[in-house]
């Protein structure tokens, strides 16, 4: 019944994992669950202020403009100038996207024949992978080792896979990993791409969530970066606004004209009212910011250390909201600490091979969770 496209996905590991979750609490056990990358916390009160206004405004009822309201990504550009010092034209140089996962998934589409190769890093965000196989393009799965702080090698990409590459997808501060980018990759991205005429993404949503006085660059900082490709950037992490889908992509204006020109036949762009609020999110106070990364600061500390003091060794994550934890087996791993300890994190290996070998620990729990998920961990071996 289904089609070719569909029997190519993988199978889908974090449904089964929702079925064995949902099979422990029904045998009533508190389960705790450091499984989703969902921030725990709630939206900025001025930013669903701004939302509820907008709401009750009727002009903002209507279909959306495809590229986006004029007042969102001007906003969206001032942001990256104050941010990052990336100077951006609103009209041509931003869209607004249903979060950056709408335009991962699109993406491909604009950019990939059958049979191109895309480059995607193993392990990785799924999407890059659904997205290259609904295209009917070829992933090629880019190692990130722990050996290379988990960024690819681009001089291991075979020549002839490069030269049928068109996309390759890349994420710093990187979910699963919580690794970041290290000096002059960017650069040697740049020089890549150009190089064998291939399209970047990076993919950035968790630019915000940072610690330790670290903070994160946008890939568009670097020279020639506008020349070759787009970022993807997202209100859901930064702003704790997973479930309002909204985020946007920034760069080169004929880059955006490929995925536009598919998102405008697919969907009709984000409600005007949550762009309103979009807006007032990159535009207002950025306190909100800062203290979900002292919460998370705190959280890390709480497992980093309480995982030490069990024997399991990590580094603390300088960016991001997850702990990645070297283990023998990770699904045996991950099913030991649901079964023995009610405890749910992802093993590695389920955003692609190459993170067999680790756990994802999602500190979207309170500190409380986390010292009890810790204690609960004692005597669990690796
Ligand atoms: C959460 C996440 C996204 C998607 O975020 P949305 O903007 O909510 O769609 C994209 N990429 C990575 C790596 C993520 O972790």
């Amino acid at each position: 019944m289904y089609s070719r496209r569909l029997d190519r996905l993988p199978p889908y590991l974090f449904a089964r994992i929702d079925e064995m979750k949902s099979k422990k609490q029904q045998e009533g056990v508190d389960v705790i669950d450091l499984g989703v990358g969902d921030p725990d916390l709630p939206s900025p009160p001025h930013v669903v202020d701004a939302l509820c206004k907008a709401a009750k405004d009727p002009v903002n009822h209507h279909y959306p403009s495809y590229a986006g309201l004029p007042v969102f990504r001007s906003a969206a550009a001032d942001w990256y100038k104050k941010r990052f010092g990336v100077s951006l034209d609103g009209e041509s140089e931003v869209i607004s996207l249903m979060g950056s996962k709408d335009g991962i998934a699109h993406f491909n589409e604009a950019f990939v024949n059958p049979g191109d190769y895309v480059l995607c890093p193993s392990p990785g965000y799924p999407v890059y992978q659904t997205s290259t196989l609904f295209s009917e393009g070829s992933v090629y799965a880019m190692p990130l080792k722990t050996e290379n702080k988990f960024i690819p090698v681009l001089s291991d990409i075979p020549s002839e896979v490069a030269k049928k590459a068109k996309v390759i997808f890349v994420n710093y501060p990187n979910n699963p990993t919580s690794a970041i980018v290290t000096s002059g990759f960017y650069k040697e991205l740049v020089d890549f791409a150009s190089d064998y005429n291939i399209v970047v993404v990076s993919d950035n949503p968790y630019s915000e969530i940072s610690f330790d006085g670290y903070k994160a660059p946008s890939f568009l900082e670097t020279s020639g970066a506008m020349e070759v490709g787009v970022e993807m950037h997202s209100l859901s992490k930064t702003y704790n606004m997973t479930g309002w889908r909204i985020g946007m992509a920034c760069g080169n204006s004929d880059i955006l004209e490929g995925l536009g020109r598919v998102k405008s036949n697919v969907d009709s762009g984000v409600f005007n009212a949550v762009q309103i609020a979009g807006a007032a999110a990159l535009s207002g106070p950025q306190d909100c910011v800062r203290e979900a990364c002292s919460i998370y600061k705190e959280r890390r500390d709480a497992l980093v250390n309480g995982l030490s003091e069990l024997g399991f060794k990590t580094e603390p994550p300088k960016a991001t909201f997850y702990v990645w934890l070297p283990v023998k087996n990770s699904i045996g791993f991950a099913a030991s600490l649901l079964e023995k300890a009610g405890i749910v994190a992802t093993p590695g290996v389920g955003f692609g091979s190459a993170g067999e070998g680790y756990v994802r620990f999602a500190i979207t729990r309170t500190k409380e969770r986390i010292l009890e998920a810790v204690e609960r961990m004692k005597g669990i071996s690796i």
